[in-house]
Formats: structure tokens, sequence, C-alpha cells
């Protein structure tokens, strides 16, 4: 596979953090230590200077497509993951403010007593201030993922890059738990990533990814430390961009 590249020095970024990650070693949920950790993890990323979107996933609570496969409807059970997604948004909100880091949540679901719409202007201002924008419900309609929402906020708010923090720490051949021979790819080209079908986001976020020329990065945020690692261009990732 090819060397390490080092990352250009960005100004704005997105981070997508899978829900499954929240919940720590619990079967479900949320870890409210956990998410203490992440939140500091975001509060030294935001201490470099960087401007920082946050997109979390539902997984830990609760997914559509699990719930088709036990016989609900799809759309209505997609429409429960993206609550959850809400509620992720604002376990994080919670702990990012506790650690004296300013926040928003907007969601791409109207839910005016708890968090503000999405409102692209005032995601702007916001991050202009200085605050964290979580962005929550993914992209607000069933048959979507929050890495579909990440890749459409990193998009509209013209981030420089997509972090996908989750639990394994790149893209690789194969899936490494099932087949041991599987290699980690440390840059790799969009269209590899979609021809060759790899498990790195959906089709359609990383198509929208490669539309817009925003890298992606994917590592384990599941390491201590491992975003300021892979944000200062050390630590174990993929990026994913044209020139792979
Ligand atoms: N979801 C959706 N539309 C969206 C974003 C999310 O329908 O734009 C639903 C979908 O059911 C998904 C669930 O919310 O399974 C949780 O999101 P996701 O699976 O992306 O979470 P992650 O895998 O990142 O934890």
């Amino acid at each position: 596979m090819t060397s390490p590249t080092a990352l250009p020095a960005f100004k704005r970024i997105l981070l997508k953090l899978s829900g499954e990650v929240l919940m720590g070693n619990q079967a479900f949920g949320i870890d409210t230590d956990v998410v203490a950790a992440l939140a500091a993890e975001v509060k030294a990323a935001k201490a470099t200077g960087l401007q920082l979107c946050l997109v979390i996933g539902g997984g830990n609570i609760f997914r559509g497509m699990a719930g088709a496969a036990k016989g609900m409807d799809r759309a209505q059970a997609d429409y429960m993951g993206m609550l959850a997604t809400i509620m992720n948004a604002l376990a994080m909100q919670s702990a990012l403010e506790k650690l004296g880091v300013e926040t928003r949540v907007q969601s791409a679901i109207q839910m005016d007593e708890v968090c503000e719409p999405m409102i692209r202007r005032r995601a702007e201002r916001h991050l202009e201030k200085g605050r964290v924008v979580i962005f929550a419900a993914g992209v607000g309609s069933p048959y979507f993922t929050t890495d579909s929402g990440a890749a459409l906020r990193a998009a509209e708010m013209r981030c420089d890059a997509l972090f996908k923090g989750t639990s394994v720490d790149g893209v690789y051949s194969a899936d490494p738990k099932k087949d041991p021979a599987a290699q980690r790819f440390d840059t790799i080209g969009y269209d590899t990533v979609l021809a060759g079908n790899l498990q790195v986001m959906d089709a359609s976020a990383v198509a929208l990814c490669r539309d817009n020329a925003i890298p992606i990065i994917v590592f384990s945020i599941r390491e201590p430390g491992n975003l300021a690692r892979v944000l200062a261009g050390q630590g174990t990732r993929t990026i994913v961009s044209k020139e792979g």
C-alpha cells in the first residue's frame, strides 16, 4: 500500500462519530464516561484553532434497517433512527458544555424545544463565533444514513475534510475481522472505494465527497488521543481522496 501522506492544514472540518462508539463496552445506549472522553478530544481539536462541525450516528440506540428486518415499516424505523441521533447529539452537547465548549445542535427534523433547526447561515455564524455545531437527524429523510448527512453538511458548510471516527483504524482491502490477510490502505481513491464496494461509508456519501473534492479521513476514535494524532498528520488512518 502507498506510504503515509501528511495532511494539509485544515481550517474547518466535519467530524463524524459512529453512534456505536458512544456505547463504549456496553451492548446498547450511551456511556456518559465515553461521551465525556470524546468531548475532551473534541475540545483539544478545537483548541488547535479548528472550526468544528460534528455529526453523530445513532447505531448505539436504533438503526432503521434493524427495525425493518423485524417487520417494521422501513421509513418509520428510519425516523426512529434519526431521533436516536438527536439523543446522541444532546448527550455530546451536554458533555462539551461541561468542559466549557460552546455548542449548538441543529437538527434536520425540527424540534424547537430542544435544539435549533438546520439553518446553514446560522450554522456559519456559530462556527465564526467559535462554537461547535452538532448536526443531528442526518439529512432528515429515511433511506439515508448519518454518513450521507455528514457528507452533505461537510459540503454545504464548505469543510476542508470529513474525519470519520469509528471502530476500525482505516479502510481495508477486506473485512479485517474475517480475513487475516486484509490490508489497510494509507491512501485510496474515491473511485477505488466505490468500485471495490469497500466498507468506508455509504456509496452516496463517498460520491458526494468525491464530487465536492472533500477528503475523507477514516480513523479509530476508540484509541484515546487518536483524533489529535490524526489531525497532526500522525496516527493510523486512511485518506480517501482523488489522488489515491
Ligand atoms: N437515518 C435516516 N436518515 C438519515 C440519517 C439517519 O433514516 O439521514 C436513520 C437510519 O435508520 C439509520 C439511523 O438513523 O440507521 C442511525 O444512523 P446511522 O445508522 O447512520 O448511525 P451510525 O451507524 O453512524 O451509528
